[in-house]
């Protein structure tokens, strides 16, 4: 088997050459907007958050139960306090408590200063007002501490952070109610082919209908993104230049599917060259090679090829680190482990491969990766009915069974 690459005049660049002149002409992006907190999801933090109070602010139960001062058991030996009030999450109960006495108390209720150890209600006995503690009663359990989570004026969250919805409820947690976050990006992608067809419309003859433009739509969905979509411009080199020119003006990105190759109606890259600059075209990676990336004014070009899968890997192994450095993320990797072929796996060593798979573990947690069917670029049904890709190396001249290869599972959003 040969592989296109091999027919090259000069070597390829590899993926993580591609990476890193992505990387090294990315500038992410500096102005910032001020977003309560509910909408900044996705959005990159672009200033530390410090603590404005404890949390918890006070010290409470992590228990239903009863409150008591250790100084009041009688260790080793069973004891009775009588049962004085109840502190119930909301509304503590706000008298001293003196010796002899206890409350009832429940989770997240604040405990009485005078008390140090909350007992399971479980592990008593009640009798009216009296409350019988076990011999085996342990002082100093049960009770969260003033500020054990955070403490006041320490680093919440540090910038630069794409938010989840985990740092928003802590952010939450602290009462903090606005964040100030990287603005989002504005990114506008469109599909090229005088074959394309939009949904919705019967398809004539030699037509097919744009299933990238609906991919691309999911793949960006990401609250730190604006995106819009431009539809589909047909293979006239002056319409698609006019449309290069008029998208680059507004929007931080822009991504085209098709024309990238070196057909005669592949106008991409050409046009990037007359109106703008070309970092890379063409990279060792398949699917994927035809791979433009560049710049037409302050707008950043990604041309990704037309064949659907090849949309799906660029957009995930190129584009998409290229879009969070630029939004002001941290570069970061997807989780790659490894797992057992249970397929043979053809390939010809000259680009660095991403095969569709499907994942299985066994009841002792090792990972097995199948063959997720026909790996050609075109094929979205054998993507759609895998879950990872199976990464071979530029190197590599196939798998046999029992190979150990490295994976990485889908996750279709960015
Ligand atoms: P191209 O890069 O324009 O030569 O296209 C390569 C292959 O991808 C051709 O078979 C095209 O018909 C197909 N293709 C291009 N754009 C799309 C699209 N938006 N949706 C589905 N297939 C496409
Ligand atoms: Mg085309």
């Amino acid at each position: 088997m040969i592989d296109a690459c091999s027919l090259e005049s000069k070597p390829l660049l590899s993926v993580e050459e591609a990476l890193d002149r992505i990387k090294a002409a990315v500038i992410p992006i500096s102005d910032t907007e001020t977003l309560a907190l509910k909408n900044a999801l996705g959005h990159v933090l672009a200033e530390s958050v410090y603590a404005p109070i404890n949390i918890p602010p006070d010290r409470n139960s992590a228990m239903d139960g009863y409150a008591f001062a250790s100084r009041d058991r009688s260790q080793g030996q069973e004891f009775t306090l009588s049962l004085v009030g109840t502190s119930w999450a909301g509304q503590p109960f706000l008298e001293p408590l003196q010796a002899g006495q206890c409350v009832r108390i429940f989770t997240g209720a604040v405990v009485p200063i005078e008390a140090d150890s909350v007992i399971m209600q479980e592990q008593v006995q009640v009798q009216n007002q009296s409350i019988h503690f076990p011999a085996n009663t342990l002082a100093l359990q049960n009770i969260r501490e003033i500020g054990e989570d955070v403490n006041l004026g320490s680093c919440l969250i540090a910038q630069p952070k794409k938010l989840t919805a985990v740092d928003l409820g802590l952010l939450a947690s602290a009462g903090v109610a606005e964040v100030t976050v990287k603005r989002q990006l504005n990114i506008a992608y469109f599909s090229t082919g005088d074959e394309l067809t939009p949904l919705g419309q019967p398809l004539a003859i030699g037509k097919i209908y744009d299933s990238n433009r609906m991919m691309l739509g999911g793949l960006l969905s990401d609250p730190g993104y604006s995106v819009t979509d431009l539809g589909i411009i047909p293979d006239n080199k002056q319409l698609l230049e006019d449309s290069f020119i008029k998208a680059s003006k507004n929007h931080d990105v822009l991504i085209s599917t098709g024309g990238a190759s070196v057909g005669e109606a592949d106008y991409v890259q050409e046009i990037l060259r007359n109106c703008g600059e070309v970092d890379f075209w063409k990279i060792a990676i398949k699917p994927g090679k035809p791979l433009a990336f560049g710049k037409i004014g302050a707008c950043y070009f990604f041309g990704l090829p037309g064949n659907p899968v090849a949309v799906v890997v660029t957009l995930q192994q190129i584009v998409a680190p290229a879009l969070r450095q630029l939004s002001g993320a941290p570069f970061s990797t997807r989780l790659r482990f490894l797992a057992t072929s249970t397929t043979a796996l053809k390939k010809a060593p000259g680009r660095q491969e991403y095969q569709r798979g499907i994942l299985s573990q066994d009841e002792s947690g090792a990972f097995f990766v199948a063959s997720g069917g026909a790996q050609g670029s075109n094929i979205l049904s054998s993507m759609s009915q895998s879950s990872c890709y199976i990464i071979l190396p530029k190197a590599c001249d196939g798998v046999k069974v029992g190979d150990r290869v490295t994976v990485e599972p889908f996750s279709l959003l960015i």
